[in-house]
């Protein structure tokens, strides 16, 4: 009898084991979360798997829909009819069972498209496997590049071209940036503040603004930068409000790029956050530039460095009269979103979002204009001290005269080998931007004997 019992719980035991180890093996791959971002030029779906599986990824036609097939025996947990799917290009969404279990997805769509698919592991923001799956529109239309801001012959001939400011709002859709008090999310603050600036700067003559982003979607970094070039921008900046481990930092900084280390500890935590966006906004990162032409790029990055500092300390002053600074002087840290090559370029930290008393500043609209106000100011103090040849504002410094050079016709230059854009920009103090519109060039691409035209010397 007592042998007997012995047995029994020794049985249970064992098939007590043999489930958990079932459990483990065979737990489901489900689906636990859905979002989806609609950007001008894609729809991002993002699944939250419970563990990384098997999945099949295919289009139909008439009508358009997208199919995906996750093995595993997963479930779909949301509440299909929750899925928020309003302005993006899903017009719905349903979900079966196969026949040999797989669960099936089906996303109905407005037009048809090239699927891209990959996973990311969890991280600090999401603890789940991501399954991001890109759904790029075929249609000519929204892969339209860049709108340039003005014509060859408006910028040169009259002398009297916009400056074009890129604004780089952080973050966006699946990257929410830093998460800060009361769940205050970086990437909306940042983006109201950076569309104030842009109608500051559009209300105001003699600057035209771009922004890289203008919804609730994200943007690869090295997009951002290729953007303003292809805006042929005179100054990029990009704005956030991060967070810090110390909730107790507090105070609003610029930073410019350095390639040989941060200026601080607190500079370089900030970058190498920043830096993992694209994984956290779902980038895959077999999409990275080719290393070569970076290097490149980068060698040419110096000659902007003196007008990114001296952008950035026009503007630290300004802000400095409506917040602390937390540092007194522009700060330096190995940003990826910073190398753009030929654009001087910014990071503006608005503040500590992880500082209570700042994020609930920060989170009003009247400190977002008040913020956005004094960059304004910065900036434009910075270009009428530094007015760029052939521009508006150098025309207005004038007294509403054309300078000698720019009056002066376009010369020719002959490239040599070791030329960089920069290099002769600087050597014939033009901006590279006026030397790429000149020519029509639109990338930083130049061969030795290639002859170009400089605006004036
Ligand atoms: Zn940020």
């Amino acid at each position: 009898m007592m042998k007997k019992t012995i047995i029994k719980i020794t049985l249970v035991k064992v098939l007590l084991l043999l489930t958990f180890l079932s459990s483990i093996f065979n737990a489901s791959a489900d689906v636990d979360g859905v979002r989806v971002w609609q950007s001008p030029t894609h729809t991002r779906l993002v699944f939250d798997l419970s563990k990384p599986h098997q999945h099949k990824i295919f289009t139909l036609a008439n009508p358009y829909r997208l199919v995906i097939d996750l093995g595993g025996n997963a479930k779909f947990k949301p509440n299909v009819d929750k899925v928020e799917l309003a302005s993006t290009l899903v017009t719905g969404l349903r979900t079966g069972r196969q026949k040999n279990k797989d669960l099936r997805l089906v996303f109905q769509l407005r037009d048809d498209i090239n699927p891209k698919s990959s996973i990311f592991a969890p991280n600090k923001i999401y603890p789940h496997h991501r399954l991001v799956v890109d759904l790029i529109e075929k249609n000519v239309r929204s892969l339209r590049p860049v709108k340039t801001v003005k014509t060859v012959a408006d910028h040169v001939a009259h002398n009297k071209r916009d400056i074009i400011v890129a604004i780089d709002a952080g973050h966006g859709g699946e990257d929410p940036g830093a998460i800060g008090y009361r769940r205050t999310k970086e990437k909306k603050v940042v983006l109201k503040i950076a569309k104030e600036l842009a109608r500051l700067l559009k209300a105001e003559p003699g600057y035209k603004p771009y922004l890289t982003r203008t919804g609730d979607y994200y943007v690869p970094l090295r997009d951002r930068t290729r953007k303003a070039r292809e805006a042929n921008a005179d100054l990029f900046i990009s704005i956030h409000a991060d967070a810090f481990k110390n909730s107790k930092a507090h105070g609003s900084s610029v930073f410019v790029l350095s390639e040989r280390g941060a200026s601080s500890e607190e500079s370089r935590y900030l970058a190498e956050k920043e830096n993992e966006a694209d994984l956290v906004g779902g980038v895959s990162l077999d999409d990275k530039d080719d290393h070569v032409a970076m290097t490149l790029l980068d060698l040419s990055m110096t000659a902007t460095r003196g007008s990114s500092l001296a952008a950035g300390k026009s503007i630290l002053g300004r802000m400095g009269k409506i917040s602390r600074l937390h540092k007194k002087r522009v700060e330096e840290a190995a940003f990826m979103v910073l190398k753009a090559p030929d654009i001087p370029a910014l990071l503006i930290e608005t503040g500590f979002i992880s500082n209570p008393g700042e994020a609930k500043k920060l989170a009003t609209s009247s400190y977002q204009k008040k913020m956005a106000r004094e960059i304004f100011k910065g900036l434009t103090q910075y270009f009428y001290k530094e007015a760029p040849e052939g521009s508006y504002i150098a025309w207005k410094k004038n007294g509403g005269k054309t300078t000698i050079a720019a009056a002066k016709k376009a010369t020719r230059y002959t490239i040599r080998r070791g030329d960089t854009l920069s290099h002769i920009a600087q050597r014939y103090k033009v901006s590279v931007g006026d030397i790429r519109r000149l020519n029509g060039i639109k990338n930083n691409s130049i061969q030795v004997g290639q002859s170009i035209k400089l605006p004036a010397s």
